[in-house]
């Protein structure tokens, strides 16, 4: 009863319908780790969920590219910066294709048409932009100023250096005047921030003041890199306001304006999935703009941790950046996404280690699913029963399944959606212990056990999509092995 009403409130708060799901774009002066790839496995699972639930879904990443880092790092390789960001974009890019991401558009911000969005944004903002000489401590890493008392023992919290002190005459945008309309947004819900741990941070931050942030620098700091501010070339576009109009660029803002007007505009559900650190420039800066400009807010904002690697945080010195390309190369793409979902939890920092990788792979994948779906496809093809249902025990742990699948996505919870399946791996070994057909030939319970097979292969969509579709196959009889074990000398 409980169940069927807290359904009947879900189902009334998020029609089926559109679902424009964004990730963050990722800069391009180094190359993508596993921490990139998590999180745009995190959004491709949520993208194909909803597809999977029919709903009209879109679903964008990209690339943010005018950073002074770039110029930095192309100026170390000896390359002009254009060449560095074309040469780097395009690995993000083929990361989409190494991992099965499902993206509808990539927005480079260094396209014409990402340009062109950046400057309608900021004349919508106009009314709120101003020229003020301002003096700070500024992290090139962040491309943020701090104050004195945020950094830790005089250095920026996220890189350990101490950002340089900067003075020019910059533009400022009056966040200030939207500090009650964020507040109000995040506490009627319209703006909803998952997990509720990063939604009161924002909030303590919106009760302590929200000053005006400076929205560009000089054309000469920036080494004329970046978008001009409109009417003044000797200023270039903040990174933040710049990288934050992706969004909407993405969907034609200051362009062909339909993809915008159709998913922006008149779309209740538009989901940014961020990592930690920058929360607060989608949950307040974003936000400012957005309401500046007079434009819709996003509805939701998913929050995920970050990804350790052999239990420390990745670092090129430490020599633990773990590479994405190599280990799908190892072990394919939906071993790679079944280990980011499963194991770390979405909203909480988790580690990636070599030994726990390949426990995981030969315990849930190799034995687990792999296993099971080879010994019904033996048994099934020895007693061709394919359409006997008994509809009992079997179908009510489908359904049990479903229901975790479903409640766990509408919280963002990959790993206990994963679990939900993989509860119902575990209830089909115990079945097919139990009913042994292999020597009953016991047509029913092989009719059940290819039910319950496909079924599974259904539900892993989302989360690997090829194995779904090999599972779709190995159950119309072409014979094949899911995830082969792997050798004891790849664990040395
Ligand atoms: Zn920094």
């Amino acid at each position: 009863m409980i169940r069927e009403t807290i359904a009947a409130i879900t189902a009334k708060a998020m029609p089926k319908g559109k679902y424009y799901i964004t990730t963050a774009i990722d800069y391009v002066n180094a190359f993508p780790h596993l921490g990139h790839a998590m999180e745009k496995i995190q959004a491709d699972a949520l993208a194909r969920y909803r597809r999977f639930a029919g709903e009209d879904v879109r679903f964008v990443s990209g690339t943010d590219e005018n950073s002074l880092k770039n110029v930095l790092a192309a100026e170390r390789a000896g390359k002009s910066a254009r060449e560095l960001v074309d040469a780097n974009a395009g690995v993000f890019r083929s990361m989409g294709e190494a991992l099965s991401l499902s993206y509808d558009d990539f927005i480079r911000t260094t396209e014409e048409r990402h340009f062109a969005a950046a400057k309608k944004l900021w004349q919508a903002c106009a009314k709120d932009i101003y020229k003020k000489t301002y003096s700070g401590l500024y992290c090139v890493g962040c491309e943020e100023y701090y104050k004195e008392e945020e950094l830790v023992n005089g250095l920026c919290p996220e890189h350990q250096k101490r950002p340089e002190l900067v003075k020019e005459e910059n533009y400022f945008f009056r966040l200030s005047s939207y500090q009650g309309g964020i507040k109000e947004l995040i506490q009627s819900g319209a703006l909803r921030i998952t997990p509720k741990g990063r939604e009161n941070e924002i909030m303590s931050f919106l009760n302590s003041g929200v000053e005006d942030i400076c929205v560009s620098r000089s054309a000469e700091r920036a080494k004329g890199w970046g978008i001009p501010v409109p009417g003044d070339e000797t200023q270039i576009l903040w990174v933040w306001f710049d990288a934050l109009a992706n969004y909407i660029s993405a969907l034609g803002y200051g362009g062909d304006e339909s993809l915008f007007e159709q998913w922006w505009q008149n779309n209740p559900r538009i989901v940014h999935v961020i990592g930690k650190g920058i929360v607060r420039f989608h949950a307040v800066h974003w936000i400012g703009m957005l309401l500046s400009a007079g434009l819709r807010v996003p509805s939701d904002i998913f929050v995920h941790g970050y990804i350790t690697s052999e239990g420390q945080k990745m670092s090129k010195s430490l020599g633990n950046v773990v590479d994405p390309f190599a280990l799908v190369e190892k072990y394919g793409a939906d071993a790679v996404r079944y280990f980011v979902l499963r194991e770390i939890p979405s909203t909480e920092d988790g580690d990636f280690s070599v030994a726990r990788f390949e426990e995981r792979y030969n315990a849930d994948l190799a034995k687990g699913l792999g296993n099971l779906a080879s010994r019904i496809t033996t048994v099934a093809a020895k007693n061709q029963a394919m359409d006997v249902r008994e509809q009992g025990d079997v179908a009510a742990e489908i359904a049990k399944a479903k229901d975790q699948v479903g409640r766990s996505m509408e919280e963002y919870k990959f790993n206990e959606a994963l679990a939900g399946i993989w509860g119902l791996i575990g209830f089909c070994d115990r079945y097919i212990e139990q009913k042994q057909p292999w020597k009953t030939n016991d047509k029913n319970s092989v009719g059940n056990l290819m039910y319950a097979l496909e079924e599974i292969g259904k539900l892993v969509a989302p989360f690997m999509p090829e194995t779904s579709g090999k599972i779709a196959k190995m159950a119309s009889g072409e014979k094949m092995t899911l995830f082969p074990r792997l050798a004891e000398e790849t664990k040395s």
